[in-house]
């Protein structure tokens, strides 16, 4: 196949046909995933690193397919963006994990912070200050410990825009984290002007730690920059002791990984949260 630019294709080819069959299927079965309920939010554990406690959980998506089983959301968020389903999927996720919030609280469990993924999308279409304020009265979750996840890459889009959008979500009470930070071009500097609360180290960067010097000097830059910028710094994708004493020797205040669980479903996520108090 041979394209010139988005929309501009030369030849249709057969497998242009087919790519196009597909979204189109995949398109109709995400819809019904939505709406007969095949979504999951799964949420995996965000530790203390100087306590070892668990003090968040992050929110991640899975759709379980009758016949296909786990989708990983790396398969279909990429299309729910682009055929701008993801909004409605943004807001289910967000509905979800503030009631399931707040069930927990009602049931007794220590208050933690859950943190919800957004897609650019979301900040750039429709009101989602104003959404998030509905969502948050609707369910009683105190926004406090609602965190909202954007990735650099979305920060660097539309920069007044964005700005914008996350002084009114901060004055909701809400946080602000920056994901996949060190994966885009923004530099260190360029990050005064979001009000941000947390920096997510890219599990990129964390991989070959002890080995690496490169990205051991990276991993313990990131951390003394984000501190002097007043941001809580995590890592993610945390999988070995050793990269643990790396981050606990170089002041990293919270990690995610494999280390400590994988995402997990409700029900044991509270069994886990339950079990260390
Ligand atoms: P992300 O936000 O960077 O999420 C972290 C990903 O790393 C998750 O993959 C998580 O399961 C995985 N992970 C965590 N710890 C480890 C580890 O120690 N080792 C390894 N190998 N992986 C680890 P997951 O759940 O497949 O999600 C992939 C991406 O899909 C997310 O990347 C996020 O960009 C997107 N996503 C997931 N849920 C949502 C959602 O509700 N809304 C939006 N917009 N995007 C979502
Ligand atoms: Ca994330
Ligand atoms: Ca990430
Ligand atoms: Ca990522």
């Amino acid at each position: 196949a041979k394209a010139e630019g988005r929309g501009n294709f030369k030849y249709f080819s057969e497998d242009l046909t087919q790519a196009a069959l597909r979204r189109l299927n995949l398109e109709s079965l995400l819809r019904r995933a939505l709406r007969h309920q095949e979504l999951l939010v799964y949420y995996q554990p965000q530790v203390d690193i100087s306590t070892g406690r668990i003090i968040g959980a992050e929110a991640l998506l899975r759709w379980h397919h009758a016949q296909e089983g786990m989708i990983p959301p790396s398969q279909f968020i990429p299309v729910a963006e682009e055929i701008g389903l993801i909004a409605d999927i943004g807001e289910w996720v967000l509905t979800q994990v503030c009631r399931q919030g707040r069930c927990w609280l009602d049931a007794g469990l220590p208050p933690i912070k859950l943190a919800v993924n957004l897609s650019p999308h979301q900040l750039r279409h429709g009101d989602i200050a104003a959404s998030i304020d509905a969502i948050l009265s609707q369910t009683g979750f105190p926004p406090e410990f609602l965190e909202l996840e954007l990735t650099e890459s979305a920060l660097m889009e539309r920069e007044t825009e964005v700005v914008l959008v996350l002084c009114q979500l901060r004055a909701l009470g809400v946080r602000i984290a920056i994901d996949d930070f060190g994966t885009g071009y923004s530099s260190l500097a360029y990050l005064k002007h979001f009000p941000l609360d947390v920096l997510k180290i890219d599990k990129t960067f964390i991989d070959d730690i002890p080995q690496l010097e490169d990205d051991k000097e990276i991993a313990s830059a990131i951390i003394g920059m984000g501190h002097t910028l007043r941001l809580q710094v995590l890592a993610e994708g945390v999988e070995t002791q050793e990269q643990l004493d790396f981050l606990q020797e170089h002041g990293c205040d919270f990690y995610q990984g494999y280390l400590k669980s994988p995402a997990l479903p409700a029900s044991d996520f509270a069994a886990l949260l339950r079990s260390q108090f």
